[in-house]
């Protein structure tokens, strides 16, 4: 790659990251600079040298090469936490597929406007030496009102705009011109403003168990060793949050800070008041329910070193911690931690990257850990560490019975519930106890469908069914179409057309009839997306303000009921049906995690998983609780079917308005995979029609290729990408 000229973002903290500009790099550079370096280059009319970083190079440019202006100095003093994550957005352009610029506005937080009922702050942006130089020239004009504002701000780095124009007497006037020349900017006190600012603290802590102590001190000799990743596998109630905390209060006693993913289903209340208890105001979250503002707020609390620990869901991942020493990723199973947005970022991978360019360490954790997590364990690739007993000594594994609903069907049981499963319902609400009834929402579909033909009621522009919702219409979960319930089948014209499949709703109402004098709640999409709807019913369940709580997924993660003393779990198999390698992983992590949530405390546990496919080896595993052996299990199916994690697989999704045009360029992809591949090394599957072929009228093709190493599917791609595509045709990559 030419070096000639580099492109440069400039104040990246307080201006968006779109505007790029190019500067040319003198000769005695060409080496030594790398993108993430921090440089000063003149800008604007007065050609004052500002701060900028480098984002790439290029050895065209797009203006004119005579008036384009060079790089002035390169800071040498290390890359600062601003440039880390422009190394890593540069990394994640590569291996996501994605443009720089999308990249580094998901790394990079967000620029945010100024509320004027905001306390406002004066902030110095030069180094403290310079506005000394600076104030050496305003001494020598002689002008007064500035000597005393520069004397101020060489001494702070921030002044409260108040004071300034109060008690120093400067007026704006006089400073309005150090903000135009980017010597100070105005920022906002609200970027102190704490979101679980005010709760009470109790540093009481436990006394770590004998596991969990093997687990602290093994993770600690790899912060103090090599800093490779770590793997813990604890079984849910191991206490593997105690380890977390315990490791970060090593870690920020090194002067270190730490970031905590949790997926955002789980970042319940009750897991941020487990640290807030423990360091108080050092601990901040941001998640989807803070604002914009609030969230932008917590990052440069981050910045500016107002807090040690970060806590949440995947993009917590980019907060600006200047001096990283780890990141914890909880659950790390969890499918969440993909991105579904450009760029496809996974959070783990990314993790790692993050730490290694900043010499932190990364520990995921998990009760079921992803078979590629395991895999790497197991290959030495990850440190492992393990907690196979509950912490809580009085609370033990619950005991687990699998039901055949084949049988209770031909027996003439045709509802969802078991006649056991009614019963012991029966007796845990006599005990004055609570039940979990956990419902799988990947496999009940609530599609319409007649019984005379076979044929489901599509939509008309998706290759998917239509669902029934509660107002009685079908609507497209991919497109929003809506059609109300027809009364004929389409296809056949028969009558006998129905609703087919069971809902969480549906379930509610058959328990209500069931048990009239129990308290039900429901938690699903519908219950909890008003703000707060989540922690509100589980909050009004943990304090036995009902008996039984129906849900889907989302009742499943994390949450600790003391109470809860019967788990069901309706249809523990019909994500074995969802399709994709890893329905078997899927369906084994749900069964596992339903599970755990029974007998927490001293009370026993008891978990009822109804099964089509009681023989299946994800669901006796998962009810055996049994992790090794349905790992080995699914490790040899993905060894003889040749799947990821052992080997690699490039998926590559082709769309376009016209079906002709993505059947075309998914062929040249195909041709293209043929005739590189000169060493045989490349296994292609496709290209064919994706498991949904059609999205909102448009068409989706699918093509997979297979190679044990990592490095030639990245080489295919970078030839995908130069490939001279049709503009009509676009193209998605994801890498496992
Ligand atoms: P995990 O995250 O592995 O599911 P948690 O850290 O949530 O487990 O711990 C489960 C429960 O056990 C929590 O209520 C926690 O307070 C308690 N606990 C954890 N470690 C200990 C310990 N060493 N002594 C007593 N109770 C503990
Ligand atoms: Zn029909
Ligand atoms: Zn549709």
């Amino acid at each position: 790659m030419s070096r000639q000229y580099a492109n440069v973002i400039i104040d990246i903290v307080h201006t968006a990251v779109d505007r790029v500009f190019q500067y040319e790099i003198p000769e005695e550079l060409w080496e030594e600079l790398s993108v993430g370096m921090k440089v000063r280059v003149p800008f604007g009319k007065g050609n004052r040298l500002r701060d900028g970083y480098i984002i790439g190079f290029t050895d065209k440019t797009d203006y004119d090469p005579l008036k384009i202006k060079r790089i002035a100095e390169v800071c040498r003093d290390g890359i600062p936490i601003e440039g880390q994550l422009i190394q890593l957005a540069a990394w994640m352009k590569e291996r996501y597929g994605s443009t720089m610029i999308q990249a580094l506005k998901t790394v990079l937080p967000v620029k945010r406007k100024m509320k004027t009922a905001e306390k406002k702050l004066l902030v110095r942006k030069i180094t403290e030496d310079e506005c000394r130089e600076l104030l050496s020239v305003y001494r020598r004009k002689k002008q007064k009102a500035r000597v005393r504002f520069l004397e101020a701000l060489s001494e702070d780095e921030v002044l409260p705009y108040e004071m300034v124009v109060q008690k120093l007497r400067v007026s704006s006037a006089s400073f309005r011109l150090f903000l135009e020349q980017g010597i100070c900017s105005l920022e906002t006190e609200a970027a102190l403003r704490n979101p679980i600012h005010g709760m009470e603290r109790n540093e009481s802590r436990v006394t770590l168990n004998g596991e969990q102590s093997q687990a602290v001190d093994g993770l600690w000799d790899v912060w103090n060793g090599d800093r490779c990743p770590s793997l813990l596998y604890g079984i849910t109630g191991s206490g593997k949050t105690e380890v977390y905390m315990e490791l970060i209060r090593r870690v920020i006693r090194e002067g270190k800070q730490a970031i905590v993913l949790i997926p955002e289903i789980a970042l319940t209340w009750q897991t941020v008041m487990r640290f807030y208890r423990q360091f108080g105001d050092r601990v901040s979250i941001v998640n989807s329910r803070l604002s914009a503002g609030e969230k932008s707020d917590q990052l440069e609390r981050a910045r500016r070193g107002k807090i040690d620990i970060m806590i949440g869901p995947r993009s917590a991942l980019f907060t600006p911690f200047p001096d990283l020493g780890l990141i914890i990723i909880d659950e790390e199973h969890e499918t969440a931690y993909k991105s579904e947005t450009v760029p496809r970022y996974h959070a783990v991978e990314t993790a790692i990257e993050r730490c290694r360019l900043a010499g932190a360490m990364v520990v995921l954790g998990s009760a079921t850990p992803s078979a590629a997590s395991y895999y790497k364990a197991q290959n030495g690739e990850y440190h492992y560490f393990q907690m196979k007993t509950r912490a809580r000594e009085a609370s033990s594994l619950p005991s687990v019975e699998i039901i055949d609903l084949r049988m209770e069907l031909k027996e003439g049981n045709r509802g969802i519930f078991s006649r056991r499963l009614v019963t012991l319902m029966k007796e845990t609400l006599d005990r004055g106890e609570q039940i979990l009834l956990f419902l799988n929402r990947r496999g009940y579909a609530g599609f319409v469908s007649c019984r005379s033909c076979g044929e489901a009621v599509k939509c008309p522009h998706c290759d998917v069914s239509l669902k029934v919702h509660r107002d009685g219409t079908l609507k497209c979960h991919y497109c929003g179409f809506e059609m109300p319930l027809p009364r004929k089948c389409p296809s056949c014209g028969s009558p006998y057309i129905a609703g087919f499949g069971t809902g969480t709703q549906k379930v509610e109402a058959m328990v209500r009839a069931m048990f009239p004098e129990a308290g039900v709640l429901r938690m699903d999409m519908d219950t909890t997306s008003r703000k707060g709807g989540h922690d509100a019913i589980l909050s009004a369940f943990a304090d036995g303000k009902a008996d039984i709580l129906i849900g889907t997924q989302m009742i499943v993660k994390g949450h600790d009921f003391p109470r809860v003393t019967l788990v069901g779990i309706l249809a523990a198999d019909l994500s074995l049906y969802s399709g994709g390698y890893e329905a078997g992983e899927r369906t084994f992590e749900l069964i596992t995690q339903a599970a755990g949530r029974a007998g927490r405390d001293v009370l026993p546990g008891h978990v009822v998983i109804q099964s089509y496919a009681p023989d299946n080896y994800s669901v006796e595993a998962a009810a055996s609780q049994d992790y090794e052996g349905f790992y080995w299990h699914e490790i040899l199916y993905r060894k003889l079917l040749r799947y990821p994690p052992v080997c690699k697989m490039l998926s590559l999704l082709i769309t376009s308005k016209e079906e002709e045009r993505a059947e075309k360029m998914a062929g040249r992809v195909k041709e293209l995979a043929e005739a590189e591949d000169r060493d045989g090394i490349l296994e292609l599957i496709g290209p064919a029609k994706a498991a949904v072929s059609r999205i909102n009228d448009v068409y989706r093709y699918m093509l997979y290729v297979k190679c044990e190493e990592e490095e030639p599917l990245l080489a295919f791609k970078r030839q995908v990408e130069e490939m001279d595509w049709d503009r009509q045709v676009l193209y998605q990559f994801d890498l496992e």
